[in-house]
């Protein structure tokens, strides 16, 4: 785009309404008043209301948020489950002007007082679960933090300081409407921490315009996945990354909502869809294993159960092939913490084949509406969007970060000179506009100067019907610096994984200098606090010598 230098643009003449979080709340309330949203308690049992009640009681909490003397620009943070008092708190917190701050509980302790700390949050809600993780971090928390745990007296953890709230008292006697106070669409609405693999964790900090825009590019990019007809369960928790915007996108489309609770194993998924006709869910890719598994034991998917949206890693193309068997589609999402998150996205093509398809979800999709993308070579020359050019990936956009939150240092080094925010992904652009990650920066193999993705490696490793998971990683060489390294979990544990037919596999679609040195089998791989695969941790577990091997 090239900017006007010097006449000036005529004004339009129309009015300058706020994009606002709250409107949300209000247009669903009004429009999709009916839609259900289902959530499997903490407690016990499944608790299902409308979004007409869901926006009675978000009101209450309002009211009560104020009376806890909470105002514009305070952060107050969450540690909980996707349920719907967690929904309640994204929008009454974001509509008095205050910042929502989820917190991911996954995390280590000292790295979760670290983050409320930095934050300077001023009130945290927690679930039952995370009482003893709230106890624990009591001393590290700061002084005048006030702390609701979110359910009834009833149901008071034992443990918990008389002075901790319930929410169902805090909100009771509020009255069940309110009127919003107009918040310029910049101001600041939620805030996320990336997980911090290397240095601090760094704040994402979301504004109200960019959390509406967002949530209508994911329903203009994913048109099939939402309607009044369809009732998505996100496994992608409220604490990371606003569950990739489904809590605005779904009420925005009259979607239904159906929230997971703690239990995200295979079997409380199958059950928890099939109970609540569930369409859609969204989530990594090592969920999934969990309820291929549970399908193939049964012999047939959850009734309902039309697509997954899988992204956050790549998918692995027999995870694709293994959903189509049950006629389950797979959208594959490309993202991060640092653009709300979804950049890209698969476009379904009308009357596919099977196999084309496969072919089309491996790659990571199109971009979203708003978001521009560029790759780069390693002097910082835009490349050719052609397919086989290949650098680092840029993005910018109205839903993607223009700094990190208090972090001056780590904002600076985020940007290219002209403002485009480095994803650290190398990646490739064909002319059709789709994307295609080949690895993370830091993960790509460097051997005897040349690139080897470690992403390629895994998905040929995954295909193999011994490997449950994969993971490439790279370990120093005395005479090619860098080779690599794969580690495999078993599908069967006491059958093992077929090395030898598990690299000849691989050796029909990999140079000799492209495959793995060695095969390690680990009977779990080590994850991230948001279900990826650390490879941070598996290099520090693995020492492979080669020696003076040259
Ligand atoms: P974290 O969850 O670890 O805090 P993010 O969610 O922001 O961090 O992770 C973003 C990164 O995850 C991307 O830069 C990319 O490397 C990876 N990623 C996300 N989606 C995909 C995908 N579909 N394919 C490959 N890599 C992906």
């Amino acid at each position: 785009m090239t900017m006007l230098q010097e006449t000036p643009p005529l004004d339009g003449q129309m009015m300058q309404g706020a994009l606002s979080i709250p409107a949300i709340m209000d247009y669903a309330a009004d429009v999709h008043g009916g839609a259900r949203i289902l959530s499997a308690t903490v407690e016990g049992g499944l608790h299902d209301y409308s979004l007409v009640d869901a926006s009675k009681r978000i009101a209450r909490l309002a009211h009560a948020l104020r009376a806890m003397g909470i105002g514009p620009g305070d952060r107050v943070a969450t540690l909980a489950w996707n349920g719907y008092r967690h929904f309640e708190l994204y929008y009454a917190i974001a509509g008095i002007g205050a910042v929502c701050h989820t917190i991911n509980p996954r995390l280590f302790p000292e790295q979760i007082a670290w983050i409320v700390n930095h934050a300077e949050d001023r009130a945290l809600f927690f679930d039952l679960t995370f009482a003893p993780l709230v106890d624990g971090l009591a001393e590290h928390l700061p002084r005048r933090m006030q702390r609701v745990f979110l359910s009834d007296e009833a149901h008071r953890p034992e443990t918990c300081a008389e002075d901790v709230l319930a929410y169902e008292s805090l909100i009771e006697g509020h009255p069940d409407s309110i009127d919003w106070p107009d918040l310029p669409e910049t101001a600041a609405a939620g805030l996320c921490y990336t997980s911090g693999t290397t240095g601090d964790p760094k704040g994402a900090l979301y504004s109200h315009r960019s959390t509406v825009l967002h949530a209508m590019s994911a329903i203009l990019g994913i048109p099939q996945a939402f309607g009044s007809a369809k009732r998505i369960l996100p496994v992608v928790p409220l604490f990371h990354v606003n569950a990739w915007g489904l809590p605005y996108a779904c009420p925005l489309s009259g979607t239904d909502l159906v929230f997971p609770g703690p239990h995200l194993d295979g079997k409380s998924l199958f059950d928890l869809m099939e109970t609540t006709g569930t369409t859609g869910a969204w989530g990594v890719p090592t969920v999934w294993a969990g309820l291929i598994e549970e399908i193939r034991q049964r012999g047939r998917k959850p009734k309902a159960l039309e697509m997954l949206l899988i992204g956050g890693s790549a998918v692995p193309p027999a995870m694709i092939s293994a959903l189509e068997d049950f006629d389950i589609r797979t959208i594959h999402g490309w993202g991060m913490t640092e653009m709300s998150p979804i950049g890209t996205c698969t476009r379904p093509i009308a009357g596919a084949s099977r196999e084309d398809r496969i072919a089309n979800a491996i790659p990571q999709g199109k971009r979203l509406f708003g978001l521009e993308m560029k790759i780069v070579g390693e002097d910082g020359t835009p490349q050719p969007h052609d397919g086989t050019a290949q650098g680092e990936l840029l993005v910018r956009g109205p839903a993607v970060v223009n700094g990190y939150f208090n972090a001056p240092d780590a904002s600076k080094a985020a940007f290219d000179a002209e403002g485009w925010f480095r994803t650290g992904d190398v990646a490739r652009i064909d002319s059709a506009g789709r994307l295609q990650i080949v690895d993370r920066t830091k993960d790509l193999i460097k051997s005897g100067g040349e690139w080897i993705s470690s992403l390629d490696l895994e998905n040929l490793a995954t295909a193999h019907p011994s490997v449950a998971q994969a993971a490439a990683i790279a370990v120093p060489h005395p005479k090619w610096d860098e080779r690599p390294v794969l580690a495999v979990v078993p599908a069967d544990k006491e059958k093992g994984v077929d090395e030898a037919d598990l690299l000849a596999q691989m050796a029909r679609h990999l140079a000799k200098w492209q495959m793995p040195d060695a095969v390690i089998t680990m009977d779990s791989l080590p994850m991230t606090a948001t279900g990826k695969i650390s490879k941070k941790d598996l290099r520090s577990r693995i020492n492979v010598d080669f020696g003076d091997d040259t």
